[in-house]
C-alpha cells in the first residue's frame, strides 16, 4: 500500500500564517492555498529557543534539544568545557534520513541547517549555510559539487550581500531581493533536477530566503512598524509579493512532480513577528547585580565610558548613514568583513563579556546569540562558580525580576512568557541549555546579546532586525491519507515520526515526537496502530570527529556577521 507513496517536505524557514494567509487570499500563493484548502493545517510549535540551529536538529531527530544538545549557534562540549559552532558532528541524534536509508528508502535532503558534514545517505544531500565557506565536500555524492558549480558558477549556500542593511536604502533592498530570488529559485531548480534523477521516497528542501527577508524587511510590509518606510515599501511591495509567488510556483512544481501518491508537508521551524525593541540581556543582568565586573582600574574606566555612551549601540547608530551603501561592497565573505569593520571600531574601550566579567562573583549571564539566560553553575558552565544548592533561588529571583521589567519608551511591562530549564528540556544535555528563557518577542520585544553589553539601557529601539522569531510556525499537510479540512496543532519534532509512520516504518521509542494522527484520514488510521521500535543512541563521542579548528573559526566569523554571535 505504501510502496508508491512519496513524501515531500518543504521547510520555509520562519514562515508564519499571519503573513502567508493574506497572500493566499489575495491570490499570490495559489498552490499553498490549494494545499491548505484540500489538506490539513495547524500551527507547528517550535522548540526553545525558537531558533534555526536548535530547531532543525530537533526536527530531523524527532527529539527535544535536551537530547540533541543544540540550543543555539554554539554547542557546548561538556567534555572539554568549550563552545563550538553547531554542525552535523556537534549535534546528537540519529536523523530521519538515516532511518530511511537503513530501511532501504531513497532520500533527497537539500540545504537543511546543520547537515554539514553531509551524511552518506541513500540518495543525495546538499548541506546548508552553516558550511565552512571553502568546503569542497558539501554534497553527497561529492561529484555533485563540481556538477553544480559548472552549471551555476557557485551553488547558493551563502548570502553575499551584507546582513541588517536591506531596508536602509533602495540600493540595498534591490541587491538583497535579487539575491533572495536567485538563491531560492536555484535551490528549487536543483531539487527538481535531482528529483528526476533519484526518484526519491522522501524529499526535503529548506528555504532560507523567507527567514532573511522577514528579518530584514518586515518593516516594509507592516505599516504599524515604527521603522515603516512608505517610499521603499511602495517601490518594493509588489516585488516582495512576487518573491512569495515565485516560491509558491516552485513548491507547486516539485509537489506535482512527486505524483498523485505524494503526501506533502509545508512547514516552518518557527514563526515570525515584528520587533520594535531589543532587550540587552547582559546589560539587564549587570544592572540587576547578577553579573559583576572585575574590580580593576581598566574595567572601571571602560564601565565609566560605557555609562557615558561609548557602546556598540551608539557606534552602530552613528554608522547608519554609511550602511546605506553597504550593498556596493559585495565580497566573497561579507559577513567576516562587516564583523571586522564593526569590531575594529567597537573594541577600543568597550565592555567585553569574556574579558571584563568577574566569573567568581557572577551568578547568571547570557552567553551567545539569542538563547536566553544561563546560571553560572559550578561544574556545568565554562567559568562556573555558583553552588548548585543556590540554583533554584537564583532562577526564581531572575524570573521574578524579569516580570518587573518596564519599557521606558512605552511605560508598560515588557511581558511575554518566561520559561525555565526544567519545563523546556529533558535528556542527556538538558542541564547545558539555558536556565531562564524570556520570550517577550510574542510582545514585539526581542532579547539579545549581540556584543556582550550593547547598550547602557537594557531596553532600546530596534534599528537593524525588524522582525524576529516567535514560537508558532506553520503546518500544512496534503495528499492521499491526509484528512481534508482537518485542523491540528503539532510540535516541530512530531514531523519525523509522522514521516516514518506514513512510509510504513516503526517510530524509534527515544523520539519525543508523536505521529500527528489528527491529520490522517480514517482509512489511513485503519491501516493499523503506530508501530514502535526500541532505539538508544551510542554514547557521546566528545570532540574527536568534529570540524577542524580552522573550519570552526571561519564558521564563527560567518555567524558573527549574521548577528548570531
Ligand atoms: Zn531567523
Amino acid at each position: 500500500m505504501t510502496d508508491k507513496r512519496k513524501i515531500v517536505v518543504i521547510g520555509l524557514d520562519g514562515a508564519v500564517w499571519s503573513l502567508l494567509k493574506p497572500k493566499m487570499d489575495k491570490g499570490y500563493m495559489p498552490n499553498l492555498k490549494r494545499l491548505a484548502d484540500g489538506g490539513a493545517t495547524g500551527n507547528l510549535e517550535s522548540i526553545y529557543p525558537p531558533e534555526t540551529p536548535a530547531a532543525w536538529p530537533s526536527f530531523m531527530t524527532g527529539k527535544n534539544p535536551g537530547k540533541v544538545g543544540a540550543f543555539d549557534f554554539l554547542v557546548y562540549d561538556p567534555v572539554t568545557k568549550t563552545e563550538h559552532p553547531v554542525s552535523a558532528k556537534r549535534r546528537k541524534g540519529t536523523t530521519l534520513w538515516k532511518y530511511l536509508t537503513d530501511a532501504g528508502k531513497t532520500s533527497l535532503v537539500l540545504n537543511v541547517p546543520t547537515t554539514y558534514p553531509v551524511e552518506p545517505i541513500q540518495g543525495a544531500m546538499i548541506s546548508d549555510f552553516l558550511t565552512p565557506e571553502d568546503a569542497r565536500d558539501y554534497a553527497h555524492p561529492v561529484e555533485l559539487v563540481e556538477e553544480l558549480e559548472a552549471k551555476y558558477g557557485h551553488y547558493p549556500l551563502f548570502f553575499k550581500t551584507m546582513s541588517f542593511v536591506a531596508a536602509n536604502s533602495e540600493r540595498n533592498c534591490e541587491a538583497f531581493l535579487d539575491e533572495c530570488e536567485w538563491m531560492d529559485k536555484t535551490k528549487f531548480e536543483v531539487a527538481e533536477e535531482l528529483f528526476d534523477r533519484y526518484d526519491p521516497d522522501f524529499t526535503m528542501i529548506h528555504i532560507w530566503g523567507t527567514d532573511r527577508l522577514q528579518h530584514e524587511l518586515w518593516n516594509l510590509f507592516d505599516p504599524e512598524h515604527p521603522r515603516y518606510d512608505a517610499k521603499i515599501a511602495a517601490k518594493y511591495g509588489e516585488r516582495i509579493e512576487a518573491y512569495y509567488t515565485m516560491l509558491d510556483d516552485c513548491m507547486g512544481r516539485l509537489i506535482d512532480k512527486a505524483g498523485e501518491d505524494c503526501i506533502s508537508f509545508v512547514i516552518s521551524d518557527h514563526g515570525f513577528g515584528p520587533t520594535h525593541f531589543f532587550i540587552d540581556l547582559n546589560s539587564w543582568l549587570l544592572r540587576e547585580g547578577f553579573i559583576v565586573l572585575k574590580d580593576s582600574l581598566r574595567v572601571k574606566v571602560k564601565k565609566f565610558l560605557w555609562d557615558l555612551g561609548w557602546s556598540p549601540l551608539n557606534v552602530t547608530n552613528l554608522l547608519q548613514p554609511l550602511f546605506k551603501f553597504a550593498a556596493l561592497f559585495k565580497t566573497p565573505s561579507p559577513h567576516a568583513t562587516i564583523r571586522k569593520a564593526t569590531g575594529a571600531l567597537a573594541i577600543p574601550g568597550m565592555l567585553d563579556l569574556n574579558k571584563d566579567v568577574d566569573w567568581e562573583r557572577t551568578k547568571a549571564y547570557a552567553p551567545f546569540g539569542w538563547s536566553g539566560i544561563y546560571i553560572n553553575t559550578r561544574d556545568i558552565r565554562p567559568h562556573g562558580s555558583v553552588d548548585p544548592a543556590d540554583y533554584d533561588a537564583i532562577r526564581d529571583d531572575i524570573v521574578k525580576r524579569w516580570d518587573a521589567v518596564v519599557n521606558p519608551y512605552t511605560g508598560e511591562k515588557v511581558g511575554g512568557p518566561v520559561h525555565t530549564n526544567d519545563t523546556m528540556y529533558h535528556g542527556e544535555f538538558a542541564q547545558y541549555g539555558p536556565d531562564v528563557m524570556p520570550l517577550p518577542l510574542e510582545n514585539k520585544h526581542m532579547p539579545v546579546c549581540f556584543f556582550g553589553f550593547t547598550s547602557k539601557d537594557p531596553v532600546y529601539k530596534n534599528s537593524t532586525l525588524f522582525g524576529n522569531h516567535v514560537m508558532d510556525g506553520i503546518l500544512c499537510a496534503h495528499g492521499k491519507g491526509i484528512e481534508p479540512g482537518a485542523y491540528q496543532d503539532a510540535i516541530l519534532y512530531d514531523i519525523a515520526p509522522t514521516v516514518l509512520h506514513l512510509l510504513g516504518l516503526p517510530v524509534p521509542d527515544d523520539m519525543d515526537g508523536k505521529v500527528i494522527e489528527g491529520i490522517l484520514t480514517e482509512e489511513e488510521r485503519a491501516k493499523g496502530p503506530v508501530k514502535t521500535t526500541h532505539h538508544e543512541e551510542a554514547a557521546t563521542s566528545g570532540s574527536a570527529d568534529a570540524l577542524t579548528a580552522e573550519e570552526e573559526a571561519e564558521l564563527r566569523d560567518k555567524l558573527k556577521g549574521l548577528g548570531y554571535l
